[in-house]
């Protein structure tokens, strides 16, 4: 509360560009990590979503990015999705100055990645699949990173990215520093740490979910045939609603029938081409989108700070699901609205779920009177989204993945054990830069926002970040 980003030792220039985006305060997760990540050390930090994590690795590695040359960034940070890699881009610009972000994913004409990155970017946002195709291809190469951070990686984790990651991360400078940001730290994610960061300092802020007691729950007893009318009612009554879906037919099916019901509806999932993805949730972060019909895969990052609303249609898989379903609404402390339409043969579930959560809403019939409503629009609030192509909603293609990789990604631990030896090295603070201090070498100690006229892009940020269509 008390802290500010001065006092932890972020530049002047920054603080004002974050002032700009009515940023004043650090977030725990922010003020927890920036001095050690100042210092140099890596760092591993488990925080639920919207805990504000992109400037919790953001800064420190705008603040110690060095110069790149051409195709040879000099810190990396690995997305699982493109939305997320556009949308941390975009956050990153802001403060940025004249530290250059450049963002690499696949699914789209690799033209302009190759010319920004043969003109040279400090930080290179990407994808792992398109990172590595372009590195094939001589495009890039990674061996002057030496800040690599990994975003979402239990998300990562999940779709099969962990060989490529690691792959990745093996290119990198031995010296680098290694953030790693995630929602869970066990599992392959301890693995990871384990084999890529040296001596992390593990910050942690707990998902006490503020979602559970921030949000209004109501549990709905509904057959199949009067979901949708549900979903119309909840809509109607709370504002803009993501409404959450198994299967990318059944979402597709969904928006289909609110649009005839005169709901302004788009479906988000993996089927869709990155370009009617990239659209649909700007028309939603515009306010032109009442309902974001999502499937859980699409969904993963989105935040659109401050949704009135979230249906579970389906079920979620489990409580987990469910917390991060439900964590798009209620966002940085303001009421929301979740909603579960239960069919009669889910209700045990529910109760079982609901235990879980230590949530004792009593199961209902629809009573769409009885809801609270928001005030004010809920337009202006959003923040990052992944979409994940070419998986469904129910993750399958990503655990086959997963386990179809698993032992290649065991050699690739072994192979890299040499990185060891980085126990022992004076700690990347010879680096210089790093400390806390200002300066990004030869760069002018201020990092003064010339990037203003970089094509910053300021006017569409606004406070909703959206996934950057527009470059
Ligand atoms: P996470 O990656 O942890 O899910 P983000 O980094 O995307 O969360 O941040 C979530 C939202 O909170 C974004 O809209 C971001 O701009 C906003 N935010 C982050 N830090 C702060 C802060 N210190 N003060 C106000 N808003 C913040
Ligand atoms: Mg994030």
């Amino acid at each position: 509360m008390s802290t500010t980003f001065a006092q932890l030792g972020v530049p002047e220039s920054i603080c004002r560009a974050l002032e700009r985006d009515g940023i004043h305060e650090p977030f725990e997760i922010q003020t927890a990590t920036m001095a050690d990540a100042f210092a140099g050390r890596d760092i591993c930090g488990r925080a639920p979503t919207g805990s504000g994590k992109t400037l919790a690795f953001g800064i420190p590695l705008v603040v110690n990015a060095t110069d790149a040359r051409s195709k040879r960034p000099t810190a990396l940070v690995l997305s699982p999705t493109r939305e997320l890699a556009e949308q941390i881009a975009t956050e990153l610009r802001t403060f940025a100055g004249d530290v250059r972000v450049g963002v690499v994913y696949g699914g789209v004409g690799y033209g302009p990645q190759l010319k920004r990155l043969r003109d040279g970017v400090e930080i290179l946002v990407a994808c792992p699949g398109r990172l590595e195709d372009l590195i094939e291809q001589g495009a890039v190469s990674l061996g002057d990173v030496d800040q690599a951070v990994i975003d979402e990686a239990d998300r990562m984790s999940d779709m099969g990215f962990f060989p490529a990651v690691r792959r990745l991360l093996d290119q990198t400078s031995r010296d680098r520093q290694t953030f790693l940001f995630s929602a869970t730290l066990d599992g392959d994610v301890k693995r990871l740490t384990r084999d890529y960061q040296y001596e992390p300092v593990t910050h942690a802020v707990d998902a006490e979910t503020p979602d559970i007691t921030v949000a209004a729950h109501r549990f709905w007893q509904v057959n199949k045939s009067e979901r949708v009318a549900a979903c119309v009612d909840v809509i109607h009554a709370a504002g803009q609603t993501i409404v959450f879906c198994r299967t990318r037919h059944g979402s597709d099916r969904l928006t289909h029938q609110l649009t005839q019901r005169g709901i302004r509806a788009a479906a988000i999932h993996g089927g869709h081409a990155q370009n009617r993805r990239t659209r649909s949730l700007q028309q939603f972060i515009d306010g032109n989108v009442q309902a974001l019909v999502a499937t859980d895969v699409a969904a993963r990052g989105i935040h659109v700070d401050d949704v009135a609303s979230v249906i579970h249609y389906d079920p979620p898989e489990d409580h987990k699901t469910y917390l991060h379903r439900s964590g798009r609404t209620a966002r940085a402390g303001r009421g929301g609205l979740v909603v579960s339409l239960l069919q009669p043969d889910q209700m045990m579930d529910a109760r079982r779920m609901q235990r879980r959560l230590g949530l004792d809403e009593a199961i209902t019939l629809p009573d769409a009177g009885g809801l609270p409503t928001e005030s004010g629009p809920a337009s202006e609030r959003f923040a990052d989204v992944p979409v994940q192509a070419g998986r469904d909603s129910n993750g399958h293609a990503g655990r086959n993945g997963q386990s179809a990789d698993n032992g290649r990604e065991q050699s690739g631990q072994r192979a890299r054990n040499g990185q060891g030896a980085r126990g022992n090295q004076p700690a990347r603070n010879g680096q210089g830069g790093r400390g806390g201090q200002p300066a990004r070498n030869g760069r002018g100690s201020s990092g003064a926002p010339k990037g203003g006229g970089r094509g910053r892009n300021r006017g569409n940020r606004g406070r909703a970040r959206s996934s950057g269509a527009n470059r």
